[in-house]
């Protein structure tokens, strides 16, 4: 019998056309669940999948998956298109701008978590309109820990129902532009106190080449960025940091202060190497010893 569940993630499953500085990709794999639940795999295993892909994903995609350990009992495939982003980052690459988001069969997906995966410990809501979001919530059995990630469009166009869902959850994920859209405030401190507010106990900010940091009502915790100079296409970069953030917790099956400091450091030197490639390419060919490596340069550097 396979081992339970524990690391749920419900997210895009995505074709991405993909332009940098470096070059351009047409309808790689892409998708917010598929770069976490890729980075996950390298601490927990077995990462389960929520989503919906349609009649046009690539059999080798799925392939793909699998071949990291990613369970899709739970990625359903329907008539239609498969969620298409077209994206483009310019100059230093620190901000994607949205060419077109084509939803395909994510339109009209209800999702349904496998029966098995519904009493996983560990759940992430990744980028995906806040009602599928609330929905796969609903049907967990109040998960251990839950995390939510969200982006602009949503914070614009679905704002009420983002908020319901926020409201529920232990902790957030979000960018400075997310959050400073999502609060109304340009310090981002205060922009994490207002998200506090909003019901999570845990805020983790993404600052890009600065690093992430972690702000709670009684703690604040800030990790450089790995400096790695080869940055191809930042795709996935935030989804790597909050797979493999889960992907430790959910390994270790602990949420203290301090594993979620580890946590982070394990995302910060997922999405160091997810940015070295396009989409999956580098991020496929990552041997557990350069994880390692990475995490025991980052601790020598962020020592004092
Ligand atoms: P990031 O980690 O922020 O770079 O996320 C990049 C991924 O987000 C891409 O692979 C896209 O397929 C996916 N994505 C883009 N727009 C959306 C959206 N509106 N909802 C869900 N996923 C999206």
């Amino acid at each position: 019998m396979p081992a339970a569940m524990r690391l749920v993630t419900v997210g895009s499953v995505a074709l991405d056309t993909l332009s940098t500085p470096h070059g351009k990709r047409v309808r790689i794999i892409g998708g917010a669940a598929t770069h976490a639940s890729v980075a996950a795999s390298f601490f927990v295993d077995r990462p389960g999948i929520v989503g919906v892909v349609g009649s046009d994903f690539p059999a080798a995609y799925r392939r793909l998956l699998l071949s990291r350990g990613v369970d899709l009992e739970g990625l359903s495939v329907a008539e239609g298109k498969t969620f298409h982003w077209k994206g483009s980052y310019e100059g230093d690459m620190g901000v994607a701008r949205t060419l077109s988001t084509e939803l395909g069969v994510f339109a009209s997906f209800d999702p349904q978590v496998p029966l098995a995966w519904r009493k996983a410990p560990f759940l992430f809501l990744a980028n995906i309109e806040p009602g599928i979001q609330e929905r796969v919530l609903d049907q967990m059995t109040r998960p251990r820990f839950s995390l939510l990630d969200t982006m602009n469009l949503w914070i614009a166009t679905r704002r009420q129902a983002l908020l319901k869902v926020i409201r529920r959850v232990d902790a957030v994920v979000l960018n400075d532009q997310e959050i400073r859209q999502l609060t109304g405030e340009h310090s981002l401190i205060k922009a994490a106190m207002a998200c506090l507010r909003l019901g999570p106990k845990l805020v983790f900010l993404k600052r890009g080449e600065h690093g992430a940091s972690l702000v709670g009502a009684r703690e604040f915790f800030h990790l450089p960025a790995f400096p790695t100079a080869a940055v191809l296409d930042p795709t996935g970069a935030g989804d790597s940091f909050a797979g493999g953030l889960m992907g430790w917790l959910a390994g270790k099956g602990k949420t203290e202060p301090k594993d979620l400091r580890a946590a982070m450091a394990a995302g910060v030197v997922l999405s160091s190497f997810q940015v070295e490639g396009f989409s999956l390419e580098r991020t496929l060919r990552l041997k557990p010893a350069q994880i390692s490596a990475r995490l025991k340069t980052l601790r020598a550097m962020t020592r004092f």
